[in-house]
């Protein structure tokens, strides 16, 4: 492939080129990586993406060696760029314009309309697997589309009951416009408790970023003095989680721990994986602890979901859930749609309850981004995407 002609300023914000030096050893070829990347990116020209960029990628799935530290520093130079690209409008006007971009997000998720979202739900159920379903889309900046929001999950909660499928429903708050109006966020929020519990169906609030944890946490411990169908979402990589996470058992409450899906300084949470992956163990154990404490139950009106890929991390957690005694049903292991989806099947064919979490909706590009940066091998679907015209 010939390099790129004439005078092209290279952007490298991320530190790419110097931690492509670092850990690839590719001296001679970063620079140019990093100047068909920036160039890749602008134009979204599939033909500048160098193979060698393309390899880098798939290394930076693999377990960094040992050095002592742990140090994870070349994944968090892909996933620090994916996460930032995640709020980029510019790059999602782009991506969204893409006749790939729907190819590549299909892996993820079964359609952009609730329908396919509840076949998809409809087909899991055949293998014991239930379902939670969000539509996609956070910081609602207006009240109508946050009105257009409240009546579509309205529709979906009489849709479920339906089709009698077993399937929770997951919401952001700033979808209800936290962003906008704290308390009629809120108001949104009961409203669809409410209507959830007559259905009898279990409602989910989300995490999000760590500037809404208080008003997220605030809001659900309100609504859970009223209602017993609502759990909260908490994430493993916060530091603070320990104490929520105490708080909100000793309230009742039904939990599902995350790892955690945002950008988040260390002075906030954990920097390195390990780290993570300990603390998401620790809390889980203190999960079932409180819930062999009380004899078995949540507290809540639904089981405590432990959401997470990590293989590793179940068996860990299935282990202290028998040394414990807790009950089968103490919680349920939850994944995304289209992920690990083979160890989906073996476990709910083991008898573990497993649900399964589908997003639907046409404002997937942030999501989208944020499982690119889960496993940044995952790019590697998207370049497959766009070869394949
Ligand atoms: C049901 C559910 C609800 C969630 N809700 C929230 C929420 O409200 N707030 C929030 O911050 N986060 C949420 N998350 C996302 C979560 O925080 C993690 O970002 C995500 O689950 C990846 O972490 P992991 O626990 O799977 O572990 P990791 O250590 O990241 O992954 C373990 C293994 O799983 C596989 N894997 C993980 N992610 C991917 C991927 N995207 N593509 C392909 N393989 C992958 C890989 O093989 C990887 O090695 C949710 C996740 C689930 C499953």
């Amino acid at each position: 492939m010939a390099a790129p002609q004439g005078k092209v300023t290279v952007l490298d914000p991320y530190g790419f080129v110097d931690g492509c030096q670092r850990w690839f050893q590719l001296q001679e070829d970063t620079t140019l990586i990093a100047l068909r990347l920036d160039m890749a990116l602008r134009s979204l020209d599939t033909s500048l993406l160098p193979s060698a960029y393309f390899r880098a990628y798939l290394l930076c799935d693999r377990q960094p060696p040992s050095d002592g530290n742990g140090s994870y520093e070349h994944m968090s130079i892909l996933r620090n760029a994916l996460l930032w690209g995640s709020q980029n409008k510019w790059l999602e006007r782009q991506f969204r314009q893409r006749r790939f971009a729907k190819r590549a997000i299909s892996r993820f998720m079964p359609g952009e309309d609730v329908t396919s979202a509840l076949d998809a739900a409809e087909n899991l159920g055949e293998s014991n697997i239930a379902s939670i379903l969000t539509r996609l889309g956070e910081n609602v900046n207006s009240m109508a589309e946050v009105g257009e929001v409240v009546a579509h999950y309205m529709r979906v909660l009489d849709k479920v009951r339906e089709r009698q499928i077993d399937t929770h429903i997951s919401v952001k708050l700033t979808q209800l416009g936290l962003d906008i109006d704290k308390r009629a966020s809120f108001v949104n929020l009961e409203r669809l408790i409410e209507r959830a519990g007559e259905l009898d169906t279990f409602f989910w609030i989300d995490m999000e970023a760590s500037e809404y944890v208080d008003i997220t946490l605030e809001q659900y411990h309100e609504a859970r003095q009223r209602f017993p169908n609502v759990g909260v979402c908490v994430q493993a990589y916060l530091y603070r989680t320990k104490d929520d996470l105490t708080k909100l058992l000793d309230a009742g409450s039904c939990i599902r721990l995350v790892k955690g899906a945002y950008n988040e300084p260390p002075s906030l949470a954990f920097p390195r994986k390990q780290d993570v992956d300990e603390n998401y163990f620790a809390l889980a154990r203190q999960v079932l602890e409180h819930t062999v404490s009380a004899n078995g139950h949540s507290g809540a009106g639904g089981p405590h979901a432990m959401a997470t890929h990590d293989l590793r991390l179940i068996d860990r957690i299935r282990g202290a859930a028998t040394q414990l005694n807790a009950q089968r049903t103490a919680f349920e292991v939850s994944m995304l749609y289209g992920i690990r989806a083979q160890e989906q099947q073996s476990l709910a064919a083991a008898a573990v309850p497993t649900r399964v979490l589908i997003s639907y909706g046409e404002s997937w590009f942030p999501w989208y981004m944020r499982r690119l940066a889960e496993r940044p091998a995952n790019v590697g679907f998207v370049i497959r995407s766009m070869m394949w015209r």
